[in-house]
């Protein structure tokens, strides 16, 4: 999967930045819903950088419905997501955008 420019989750539009902001954090990626962005590590692997995208998805998820997951779920969730897509090759976009 290609990182897109940006994603629209609940209703809201963020930016996606491929950033640097690994080396004094051990982060791979963050959110940040007052300024609609997520920025992910450009430093790793384009498979990391895929899962962390998921990862920060599922974050603004949660904090858009007020789930209130415990971090270990929602890590839990966004590996057992990953694994199912890439091993099934799961697309959820128009066919013919994917021709
Ligand atoms: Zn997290």
């Amino acid at each position: 999967m290609r990182i897109p420019k940006s994603v629209k989750i609940g209703g809201f539009n963020y930016d996606i930045i491929l950033g640097d902001i690994a080396a004094n954090r051990d982060k791979y990626g963050e959110i940040s819903t007052l300024y609609s962005t997520i920025t992910i590590e450009k430093n790793m692997t384009h498979q990391k950088q895929e899962e962390t995208l998921l990862h920060e998805v599922l974050e603004s998820i949660d904090s858009h419905y007020e789930l209130d997951l415990k971090h270990s779920v929602l890590q839990t969730i966004c590996f057992a997501m990953i694994q199912v897509v890439r091993d099934n090759k799961l697309y959820f976009g128009q066919e013919d955008e994917n021709e």
